[in-house]
């Protein structure tokens, strides 16, 4: 196809690729498990996007951070933020600890709580920042020197963030891990992850491994969908961080609102480090509302514009009771929603808001 010389990226769904009469691949792709060209194409991307040697992609961030988990070794030592993805520490409990990885959780964002599980040497610290939903700011590159001392490698979940305002490997990090479902793929409708290296390793090679020889890959169409979407993600996320800040302003004044959890909003305990390390603060941001449990899920359903739904990073705004999402395990506050701003206008959901929390 490429004699066309098209400008947008066609799709390959070949699944095979024709061998010379030498025994060789002369377009270097084989089998579409291996390598295939819109997933390349889409890992190149994202690895220019966040300052790195190379990227795997996945079939979804779970596939990722699982894959991640795989390249340890029975008996390693992971360190984990408290306010890391829910799913992420389901993975950890229920099948990785039967693996006999030895996990830790820590509350990262307070930098003596890290300094005191790093003391002793670990294999992993796995940091995601902002948190979610309770959008802990952990000091990354705080992070990684600790992590370091202890003979660490250090993943950071840069999925909240996106590259377009946090660069994890610029700060120390080792791999950068992605849901690309969310900002990433934009449209609410790809589901992908990835991991991202700083450089080569022998565990980037057995993550790499993992993802040709297990298979959890995205399709051809899943890739080229997310890499459709890569053009827009710094004008999509600094406009979202502009109205969602002037948001979180506006509900940390309002009354029926006991406080708001935006890494850059002023009040917050996180912003100090957030404007270190953040260009801006994200679409992504929680909400206590006074009163008890009913009450916040009153104001989700009385919301229009914002839809009852998991996720975010597409166009559509969407709000979501955590709590009962996460179960009664979980350690989100009762009247939490999280609340993701889309590509709306300001003063359109500025007012969907005012009217729900009548
Ligand atoms: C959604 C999400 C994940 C999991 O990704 P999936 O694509 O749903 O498997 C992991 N980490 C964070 C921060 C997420 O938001």
């Amino acid at each position: 196809m490429e004699h066309f010389h098209p400008i947008a990226e066609p799709i390959v769904l070949s699944t095979t690729f024709e061998r010379a009469p030498d025994g060789s691949y002369p377009n270097e792709f084989e089998y579409s498990r291996d390598d295939n060209p819109n997933r390349r194409h889409f890992e190149r991307s994202l690895a220019l996007l966040e300052g790195g040697f190379q990227a795997a992609a996945f079939a979804s961030g779970s596939a990722a951070s699982m894959t991640l988990f795989q390249a340890l070794s029975p008996g390693d030592r992971v360190i984990v933020s408290e306010d890391c993805y829910f799913g992420v520490r389901q993975m950890l409990d229920r099948i990785f600890s039967r693996w006999g990885l030895r996990v830790q959780y820590v509350d990262s964002t307070d930098p003596v709580a890290l300094r005191r599980a790093l003391v002793e040497p670990a294999t992993l610290l796995f940091v995601e920042t902002p948190g979610n939903p309770r959008i802990g700011i952990t000091d990354i590159r705080l992070a990684a020197e600790y992590a370091k001392s202890a003979g660490a490698v250090v993943a950071c979940d840069n999925t909240v963030a996106t590259p377009s305002l946090q660069r994890p490997l610029d700060l120390g990090c080792d791999f950068v891990i992605h849901s690309t479902t969310k900002y990433l793929s934009g449209g609410d409708d790809a589901m992908g992850g990835a991991i991202v290296a700083a450089a080569d390793s022998e565990m980037w090679r057995r993550i790499r491994f993992s993802q040709k020889q297990c298979g959890c890959i995205p399709s051809p169409f899943a890739s080229w969908l997310t890499s459709r979407s890569l053009p827009t993600l710094d004008l999509r996320v600094t406009r979202q961080s502009e109205t969602a800040l002037a948001l979180a302003r506006m509900l940390q004044s309002h009354q029926a609102i006991e406080t708001v959890l935006y890494p850059l909003l002023e009040t917050y305990s996180g912003y100090e480090v957030a404007s270190k390390q953040m260009r801006a603060g994200g679409a992504l941001m929680s909400i206590l509302i006074k009163g008890a449990a009913a009450d916040a899920i009153a104001v989700s359903n009385k919301l229009k514009l914002f839809k009852c739904a998991t996720s975010f990073g597409g166009p559509t705004s969407l709000v979501e009771h955590r709590k009962s999402v996460e179960g009664p395990a979980s350690k989100t506050p009762e009247t939490l929603l999280r609340v993701y701003v889309g590509l709306e206008r300001f003063e359109d959901l500025a007012s969907d808001f005012e009217r729900a929390l009548e």
